[in-house]
């Protein structure tokens, strides 16, 4: 059913602004190969296809897209007849991967949405919602390629590139908003925001890491629609957390979700003041950024690690007070905290042991003997433990000493062994390999 007051984002067809080379500047060298050959090949087959979404709005931005999408009216069927390589993915609203050399294109067909469809994300993944009144939203359906662009989210994500005649074409007005660096939802915001709660978080995410201003009809209905999120599956919201968090805007990204009341929906009363949080947090969260930066690996246990770590400190002071050993109250007030976050947010169990093993790792610290601890270092979380120590370190000034001490250990120590996959009789990696392909043809 279409609403009303979103006559915009619904009424189809558009002619769209075509802008060309002379004006956009984007050479074909600039996109990926296989998304171009993709293009080609499926324009020769007599569909209509394009190069769509983020790539081309981060092109414009004179930034390095993360991956290139293509868009087309061919069905799902269609493409994989034409690339037999194609993997169809997605069980509602199906799309095709096409592998190019070491590339994976992501092909999907041109949708047209209605607002009950939206729900579902544009990646076709998950998030199924049942919407007010307990009604299913309904099964996508193909749409044109204006009814396409019209359901994305942004106007700066909704420009479409053809490579055949290099001209962008623009049916929402995105590439101005880009030439101004302006955020604005297309349509009516807060029928868009209500359909898809998880755009309120996709607005910061691009105001932030691009520095676009919002438009104001844009950014209004932020702060009062925020309390949606509670209806998102957490395993959504742990997908959206990752892009939030790692993308080398931690720290700012923080300061925006705690402005716009959102920082709670995600992690309701973890900290005392979100405004003014712990240095073990803001630390953490600019340390992130840092090794985002010096293309260093970043791992979303470790922050989660930061995040939860006062709660589960004071949970773990209580519990030693009941006679359990500091490793032992560690695990268990982990195990419990970890618990109450992932009601919200879910949290893969590999990022949640990291997270335990950081924490059940700090009392160990406090006992400095050369031999254990030489051991110690070669135990597989102790980099990430240590680092944790000095960040612990900035709150806590008695333990500056005792990370000193592991620092100089380290320079003196045997330098941790390298993995050894194959070595022993009893390994169980075979096993543990196999389960994860069977988890994952299930998935299929
Ligand atoms: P990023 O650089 O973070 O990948 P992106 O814009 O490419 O940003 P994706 O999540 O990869 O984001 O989505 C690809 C495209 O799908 C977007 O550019 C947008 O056009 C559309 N899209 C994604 N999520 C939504 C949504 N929730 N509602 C409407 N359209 C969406
Ligand atoms: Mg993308």
């Amino acid at each position: 059913m279409l609403e009303k007051d979103n006559d915009l984002a619904f009424k189809h067809d558009s002619t769209p602004r075509n802008i060309p080379l002379s004006d956009h500047g984007l050479q074909p060298r600039q996109f990926s190969q296989a998304a171009l050959s993709i293009v080609e090949k499926l324009q020769s087959l007599g569909y209509e296809a394009c190069i769509v979404g983020g790539c081309i709005r981060d092109l414009l931005l004179g930034r390095t897209p993360k991956d290139f999408d293509v868009a087309t009216n061919a069905t799902p069927e269609q493409i994989k007849d034409a690339f037999g390589n194609a993997r169809l993915i997605g069980r509602r609203f199906r799309l095709a991967h096409v592998r190019f050399g070491r590339e994976v294109i992501e092909v999907a067909t041109y949708r047209g949405e209605s607002p009950s469809d939206a729900a579902n994300p544009s990646d076709g993944t998950s998030a199924v919602r049942e919407l007010d009144g307990g009604r299913l939203v309904r099964d996508n359906v193909y749409g044109t390629e204006s009814e396409d662009a019209i359901r994305r989210d942004f106007t700066i994500n909704a420009l479409m590139y053809d490579p055949s005649t290099e001209t962008l074409k623009d049916h929402v007005g995105g590439y101005e908003d880009l030439k101004t660096r302006t955020l604005r939802l297309i349509g009516d915001p807060e029928t868009r925001y209500r359909e898809d709660p998880v755009r309120l978080l996709r607005a910061v995410r691009f105001m932030t890491k691009l520095e676009l201003s919002p438009d104001k009809a844009t950014e209004a209905p932020i702060r009062p629609m925020a309390p949606l999120l509670q209806d998102i599956p957490p395993a959504r919201l742990f997908d959206e957390i990752l892009k939030l968090f790692l993308s080398g805007h931690a720290w700012s990204t923080y300061q925006a979700l705690v402005a716009f009341d959102l920082w709670e929906q995600l992690f309701p009363n973890l900290l005392q003041d979100p405004s003014a949080p712990p240095m073990i947090v803001k630390q953490g969260l600019k340390n992130t950024d840092a090794r985002v930066a010096a293309d260093q690996p970043v791992t979303p246990g470790f922050l989660f690690a930061v995040f939860l770590w006062h709660r589960v400190e004071t949970r773990a002071e209580a519990l030693s007070g009941k006679g359990l050993p500091p490793v032992n109250a560690l695990g268990q007030a982990g195990d419990e905290i970890l618990y109450e976050q992932a009601q919200t947010v879910a949290i893969h169990r590999r990022f949640s042991s990291m997270a335990r093993e950081i924490w059940c790792m700090q009392p160990r610290f406090l006992k400095q003997s050369q031999r254990r601890g030489e051991r110690m270092i070669q135990e597989r979380r102790f980099r990430a433990a240590y680092d944790f120590l000095l960040l612990r370190a900035l709150e806590e000034p008695a333990l500056q000493p005792v990370a000193d001490w592991w620092t100089e250990l380290q320079k003196t120590a045997p330098p941790p062994a390298p993995s050894r996959p194959h070595s022993g009789p009893k390994r169980r990696r075979p096993r543990r390999r196999r389960r994860r392909n069977d988890a994952r043809a299930q998935a299929r």
